[in-house]
């Protein structure tokens, strides 16, 4: 068992209304009491929102004083001068940490742009400024991934551009984690591998990600959320007791980190938070074992 002290990271995305803005503000504040050793602020996924991936990270970490990361996809931009513009601009908000992303095809997009792969984002930026760097990996396979080994070679030439962690795409069997896990350490990946776990805020929702990033919706979760039909307060209930179940179980496996998808949510998250620190025990004082509280 890894004698390092429990900790997760929280991740949000840029709000679109004024009234997902305050939730947002409200719910970054309150989970902050949890202490998060990092949040990070997704990129643009949609093609659009450059200027709230550039000035929520900025804003998170004043509101609520925890370190922050702003995701960057290099497909977003058209020229190397454009990417590099973009860090630059973080590093003097005083943002530190980037999650670098190749970031998936828009309609009518074609064609990877300027930069050869993901490692060269990672450099790219490093040159620039001594940033932290996060990557993705995915434990059931990118779909566009040749191969399982192919994938790995990808993280690989990640970590050797100067990425020291992977933090994972969601998935709902935390077999697939640990055989990835396995794969990975023999692959000679050696950067810290972090779960994404998702709470299911909206089972039909997650679906539709599932589907697209090539996830499997475990036959049990089918079952369990079909039986809820239109009880929101059922739903909640079945989506609180699995991931709580999921952070508990990667808990008594060795994970040490884990990487929540708040979905801009506090609830769930709250909820997952509290299972996996009351599950992880940490040693202190010569091996002694206690929980974390
Ligand atoms: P890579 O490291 O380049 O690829 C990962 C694997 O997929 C490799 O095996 C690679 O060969 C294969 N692959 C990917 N694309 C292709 C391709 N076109 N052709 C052939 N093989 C390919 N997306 C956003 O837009 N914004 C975000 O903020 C964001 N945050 C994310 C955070 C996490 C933790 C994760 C797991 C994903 C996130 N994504 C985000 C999604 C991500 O951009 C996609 O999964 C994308 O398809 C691959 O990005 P990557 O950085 O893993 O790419």
């Amino acid at each position: 068992m890894s004698s390092r002290a429990a900790h997760f990271s929280l991740e949000y995305f840029p709000p679109k209304s004024v009234s997902a803005e305050r939730a947002l503000m409200t719910g970054a504040h309150a989970l902050r009491h949890f202490e998060p050793a990092f949040q990070t602020v997704t990129f643009g996924a949609d093609g659009s929102a450059l200027d709230g991936s550039l000035d929520w990270p900025h804003r998170l970490q004043g509101l609520n004083d925890v370190p922050t990361a702003s995701h960057i996809t290099l497909r977003r931009f058209s020229t190397r001068e454009a990417f590099s513009h973009h860090v630059e601009a973080l590093w003097e908000q005083g943002i530190r940490h980037l999650v670098v992303l190749r970031g998936d095809e828009a309609p009518g997009e074609n064609g990877e742009g300027w930069y050869s792969d993901v490692a060269d984002g990672i450099r790219t930026a490093r040159q620039a400024h001594d940033f932290e760097i996060s990557v993705a990996a995915y434990p059931e396979v990118h779909p566009l991934a040749g191969s399982a080994t192919a994938d790995l070679n990808v993280l690989r030439d990640k970590q050797a551009a100067g990425a020291s962690r992977a933090i994972t795409q969601f998935f709902f069997d935390n077999d697939d984690f640990y055989r990835f896990r396995d794969r990975a350490r023999t692959a000679g990946v050696t950067i810290e591998l972090v779960p994404g776990i998702m709470p299911i805020v909206n089972f039909q929702r997650i679906c539709g990600f599932a589907k697209q990033c090539g996830a499997q919706v475990p036959e049990r979760l089918t079952k369990a959320f079909s039986a809820c039909r239109d009880d929101r307060s059922m739903h909640s209930d079945v989506a609180r007791r699995l991931v709580q179940r999921q952070v508990a179980d990667l808990a008594a496996n060795d994970v040490d980190a884990i990487h929540i998808y708040t979905m801009n949510r506090i609830d769930l998250t709250a909820d997952a938070i509290r299972a996996f620190q009351a599950a992880r025990p940490v040693a202190e004082d010569g091996g002694q074992l206690r929980r974390v509280a």
